[in-house]
């Protein structure tokens, strides 16, 4: 398969009054044509900044992309303008968000919204796009759809403005859909049949998809590729397979313990994860997640881990994995 998206050592900033937020800092990774792939870790780890830089979308000022490229379909995406990048939202790429009242107007009919996205972005006529529409919807799963087209979002359930928001995003038959927590408003049965239609959906566009999440949990069904993060870097990443049943990065450890396993039976306790992300104002010199990690050596607190192959296509940053970070040879590590 070849590679629909590159991403190679984004830094992300945003000035504030107390200083520069060093949001994302050295994110690389690729995504291949049709695949599906999920940024996870908790609020503020610089997922939904990186996947505004994709589209383009960081307020700016305060935001600025310090450093790196963005390829996506051979082009280089930080170096459009603004008219260029219009035109690959929308028709290129979609995107989806939690909270589908951001991106659906309250005062417009979904079919009309629907509609504008088809016109906005392809040679269309009014009737093509009205048959277009009610496609979509059927697409997405929303009976009715003739009817529904008629209706204000207001008309509609959580889970349906979330699905009218994928028919939107889908429209125009993007390469890649960004889905920023898409399911974190909505109730469990929902969720699963969002992100069961996101699949499907996947597989018969052939739409790639990051999804955006802070719960591990939903990302078996969905996802190919995990890639963890925590303050503002990729910590680990590999196959779903990888990160379920052989993570290396405790901090992947510890949100494997504090998301319910929708896969699993096992009543467990769930374990959050104590302490807080350190401040991006000024992140730590050492491992950024030194402070909040049971397993944190001498070296954490003053060298950053480097990636380490844990096996092939997984990778994680993490002093546990040198070859010295076992038995005597540790203490030549703490000695730092
Ligand atoms: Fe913990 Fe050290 Fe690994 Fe960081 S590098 S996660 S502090 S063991
Ligand atoms: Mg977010």
């Amino acid at each position: 398969m070849s590679k629909l998206l590159e991403v190679k050592d984004l830094e992300v900033s945003f000035d504030t009054y107390a200083g520069e937020v060093k949001a994302v800092r050295g994110v690389s990774f690729d995504l291949r044509k049709g695949e599906a792939i999920a940024i996870v870790g908790e609020s503020g780890c610089g997922k939904s900044v990186t996947a505004q830089s994709i589209m383009r979308l960081i307020p700016s000022p305060p935001g600025r992309v310090k450093n790196g490229t963005i390829i996506f379909n051979d082009i280089e995406i930080l170096s459009l303008n603004e008219r260029q990048m219009q035109a690959v939202r929308g028709s290129e790429m979609g995107m989806i968000f939690q909270d589908p009242m951001t991106s659906l107007n309250p005062t417009m009919t979904v079919g009309r919204q629907i509609q504008e996205v088809l016109t906005k972005h392809s040679k269309i006529t009014k009737k093509e796009a009205a048959l277009k529409c009610a496609e979509m919807l059927q697409l997405v799963g929303i009976p009715n759809p003739i009817m529904r087209l008629k209706q204000y979002p207001h008309e509609y359930s959580g889970g349906m403005r979330q699905r009218a928001m994928i028919a939107m995003a889908l429209a125009c038959g993007p390469k890649l859909l960004i889905a920023d927590e898409p399911t974190t408003a909505l109730d469990v049965t929902i969720q699963a049949q969002i992100l069961d239609l996101m699949r499907e959906l996947q597989r018969k566009l052939d739409t790639a998809i990051i999804l955006i999440t802070h719960d591990l949990g939903v990302v078996a069904d969905l996802a190919e590729r995990v890639i963890v993060m925590y303050a503002g870097k990729i910590v680990e990443y590999g196959s779903v397979e990888d990160i379920y049943y052989n993570p290396k990065h405790p901090y992947t450890w510890g949100l494997l313990k504090s998301v319910p396993r929708l896969d699993s039976h096992n009543k467990e306790q769930l374990m959050p994860i104590d302490g807080t992300p350190p401040d991006l104002f000024s992140p730590p010199v050492g491992c950024s997640f030194a402070a909040r990690c049971d397993y944190a050596m001498k070296v954490c607190h003053h060298c950053e881990p480097d990636y380490f192959d844990v096996s092939n296509g997984h990778k994680t940053a993490c002093w546990l994995m040198h070859e010295y970070a076992s038995g005597i040879e540790i203490s030549i590590l703490k000695g730092v």
